[in-house]
């Protein structure tokens, strides 16, 4: 791919690739070396946008994807309740509904059993009312700022929370521990990628212990919660993580209707800034300065303009491509917008296999401003592609496929070609890693084997796993 088009074989040795060239002239000069054949082979894939440590959890979760039913859910939870203890918090995700239930229907299912799902996008969570109790929520509960209890005319709880109240639960659920985080991160290797993006939500001091450890499976880019990265500097732990970046939430998602919007949805509401865009700014400025760059989720129209704004005044201070997240929903204007500043775009094309449903239903007119593949690939920026695991599974073929046949805007497709160089160049480069995400003598030798569309193993850090 990237590289010489014609080179037949590479060898590797300590960690890189030493040579490039045709298999008889490679085996001739190196005579003793170990050889094998595969099909094809790329730069190790990345994943550019992951939660490692909650995908690890998703892994033993009740998986809820694809339902949009709460009935349908409720019979799942009820078959799962069966075989828990009492008093065991039952946990799922991956559902999206288009009204939110309340939790009645949860309470029959689950009624000794606090009960914890997820939507798909993990804005917004469907509790029973054994939940409710185990996190405190009551009529007399104030929303968290960024976060919204759901209320019957009488105030009292119906069982649904938005955006931030989610972690009213979250704060009182048993945690993940490392090797929740170590497992999640195996998975992603297992798939044949050998770097991944991690995207926040989790302790950058486990990441240093697998590193100094010896057992990270993948590279690792690492964006910091904005609360806690002044305890960090920036920088790279035994050539395998990398402390590169602080992340921001400049709004929520569209399937949860937080996506944050210049246009109303249908029923009158635009969806919710998440991280005020002054404070991003400002907090921003002092990460760049000491060396951070930033990475800021945004997702809906007026979230993806304020972003670029704050992004403008920072530009200065910028050592590193500054991530735009997502940049689901984007206007004609902030396209160009683009052109001048020191971004890199990070998209998740896996969504849209759920999404277009809801673009039509919420952005019925907008479709065009919706997954702008081609567009933004034509901004010349570097473009990273990611799953957002949990949200979606760390699916190669599924990102293919969502990318090289758009769902409702064709000529948004890219080519496959494209596709693999989101996965590995352009996500390098919007890592800020130069080295990395090519064939070339003296790359790391991080890539990945193929046959046809599908890894079949890889080589990390110059060693060959077979899958
Ligand atoms: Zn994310």
């Amino acid at each position: 791919m990237q590289g010489d088009e014609r080179a037949q074989a590479l060898l590797l040795e300590g960690g890189e690739i030493r040579a490039i060239g045709l298999s008889q002239d490679l085996c001739a000069r190196y005579p003793a070396s170990k050889q094998i054949r595969v099909e094809r082979i790329t730069p190790g894939l990345h994943d550019a946008h992951a939660h490692p440590l909650y995908w690890g959890e998703q892994l033993g979760l009740l998986d809820l994807a694809g339902l949009s039913d709460p009935r349908e859910v409720a019979g799942k939870v009820a078959e799962a309740a069966k075989n828990m203890p009492v008093g065991t918090w039952l946990r799922g995700s991956g559902f999206l509904f288009e009204t939110y239930p309340s939790k009645e229907l949860l309470d029959q299912a689950a009624p000794h059993q606090p009960v914890f799902l997820q939507s798909r996008d993990l804005h917004s969570a469907w509790v029973n009312t054994r939940g409710l109790e185990a996190a405190r929520i009551t009529a007399s509960s104030t929303d968290p700022e960024g976060g919204k209890i759901l209320r019957d005319s009488s105030g009292e709880p119906t069982g649904y929370l938005l955006e931030r109240a989610t972690s009213l639960v979250g704060e009182v659920l048993p945690q993940p521990g490392i090797q929740v985080l170590e497992k999640g991160l195996k998975d992603f290797a297992r798939r044949g990628y050998t770097a991944v993006h991690h995207m926040g939500w989790c302790s950058a001091a486990w990441a240093i212990e697998l590193a100094e450890r010896g057992s990270l499976p993948v590279r690792l880019w690492w964006a910091l919660d904005k609360e806690d990265w002044q305890a960090f500097e920036p920088g790279w732990h035994h050539g395998l993580l990398h402390l590169a970046a602080v992340k921001f939430f400049a709004d929520g998602a569209l399937g949860s209707r937080t996506a944050w919007m210049h246009r109303p949805y249908p029923d009158g509401s635009f969806g919710m800034p998440l991280d005020d865009l002054e404070e991003i700014r400002q907090r921003g400025e002092i990460a760049l300065k000491k060396g951070f760059t930033l990475a800021v989720h945004a997702i809906g129209t007026r979230a993806v303009a304020g972003v670029l704004e704050v992004f403008k005044t920072l530009a200065p201070f910028a050592k590193a491509p500054l991530r735009l997240e997502h940049a689901q929903h984007v206007r004609d204007q902030e396209l160009r917008l683009m052109n001048s500043l020191p971004l890199a775009l990070s998209m998740q094309p896996s969504h849209l296999l759920e999404d277009a449903r809801l673009v039509r239903r919420h952005l019925l007119g907008r479709e065009r401003e919706a997954f702008r593949f081609r567009d933004l690939w034509n901004t010349a920026k570097p473009m990273a592609f990611g799953s957002d695991a949990p949200v979606a599974a760390p699916s190669v073929a599924d990102t293919l496929a969502a990318a090289t046949g758009h769902a409702f805007n064709p000529e948004q497709s890219l080519t496959k070609e494209e596709c693999l160089y989101a996965f590995t160049r352009g996500a390098s480069l919007a890592a800020g890693w130069s080295r990395h995400g090519v064939v070339a003598v003296s790359a790391p030798a991080d890539l990945t084997l193929w046959e046809g569309d599908t890894p079949i193993g890889r080589v990390f850090a110059g060693e060959l796993e077979l899958f």
